[in-house]
């Protein structure tokens, strides 16, 4: 089955195309919206998204070397995400459907990121440390759903990176940035360490170190090493614990700031300490991505029996990971 998949939760606007059983992604083409100075805003992003629309599309289609009528399903992120960037996906994923008369699946982002990573590696039911620039979810499956173990009560840790970087003049996306910098020091300064059950904060730690900045008493290096051992620790006590509660095995990263070389180091260590297994994907799969989303509309269209009409196709920004009922998983 042949499916094209639209992902436009936020900054990134992706198209990709996927033989699903063949189990090969045949294009995956990502155009993502970045600035120097300031952050998203939401109307710039979706300008971003109309703009480049037509072209994404037609590349992915071109570099899968299909034509539109082999295409047998279009499945597009219906949540959650920014309203005004998930509209724009949505629209083109009606106007394909419509136009060339293919069935069309709305999916949740978090579940696309869950299952690329079952799909991607040898993990069967893993625990997901999901960390992007609007997300920070512990997620596993329990009970016909994937369930939330822990999250942010507040921003989601990528969102902290760029916020911080922001701050001091690096750009957007700030993460990488942050990780550069962050090899250059080992000078770890202590830093309030937020853990509320299995949830974790991040707005306290933000502004203390925001604060710290502007005292002119710390090297940027030094703060940008400090803050990551401090929230990957926060991050890993919360996944250490709901592999522990659900007596799973396997971590898998998932989310743009999975990227991090550090937060991967940190996984590995403690899932070897406790016998489990960390898988990471890619990066282009670790980053918002197409491809797990065309993925997660052929698993639920085809195991999960699930067809929508248009009239169910509205948006769901804010659609929970746990609202969806995993109908496709045996
Ligand atoms: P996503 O929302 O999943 O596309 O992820 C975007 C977020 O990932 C942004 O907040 C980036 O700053 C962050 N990010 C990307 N690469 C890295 C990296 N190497 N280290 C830390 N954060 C990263
Ligand atoms: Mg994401």
């Amino acid at each position: 089955m042949i499916v094209l998949g639209i992902e436009s939760t936020a900054h990134t606007f992706g198209v990709s195309i996927i033989d699903y059983d063949k189990k090969k992604v045949l294009s995956n083409i990502i155009k993502g919206f970045t600035t120097k100075s300031g952050g998203m805003i939401p109307a710039k992003v979706a300008d971003h998204h109309v703009e480049n629309c037509d072209s994404v599309i037609s590349q992915a289609i071109t570099k899968a070397k299909i034509k539109e009528s082999n295409i047998e399903l279009i499945s597009f992120s219906q949540g959650p995400g920014i309203g005004h960037s998930l509209r724009i996906g949505a629209f083109a994923a009606r106007t394909l459907s419509i136009k060339y008369d293919i069935p069309l699946i709305g999916v949740n982002h978090c579940i696309a990121h869950l299952e690329i990573g079952r799909a991607l590696t040898k993990a069967t039911d893993p625990v997901l440390l999901y960390v992007s620039g609007a997300n920070t979810q512990v997620i596993a499956y329990d009970g016909g759903k994937y369930r939330v173990f822990g999250e942010t009560l507040d921003i989601g840790v990528g969102n902290f990176l760029d916020s911080f970087a922001r701050f001091v003049g690096l750009g957007f996306p700030g993460g990488p940035k942050i990780y550069e910098l962050s090899l250059k020091s080992k000078n770890y300064i202590e830093l309030p360490y937020t853990v509320k059950g299995m949830d974790v904060s991040f707005g306290g730690l933000l502004t203390h170190l925001k604060k710290l900045y502007k005292s002119e008493k710390y090297k940027l290096e030094d703060l940008c090493y400090s803050l990551q051992e401090t929230v990957f620790a926060m991050l890993l006590e919360v996944s250490e614990r709901a592999l522990a509660h659900t007596d799973k095995k396997e971590l898998i990263l998932g989310g743009g700031v999975a990227c991090n070389l550090r937060l991967q180091e940190m996984s590995d260590k403690m899932c070897k300490d406790r016998d489990a297994k960390c898988f990471v994907l890619e990066n282009r799969y670790n980053l918002d991505n197409a491809a797990m989303i065309a993925l997660l509309g052929a698993m639920m269209y085809k195991e999960g029996r699930i067809r929508q009409n248009i009239k169910d196709t509205e948006i769901h920004p804010y659609e929970r990971t746990d609202d969806v009922n995993v109908t496709w998983r045996k």
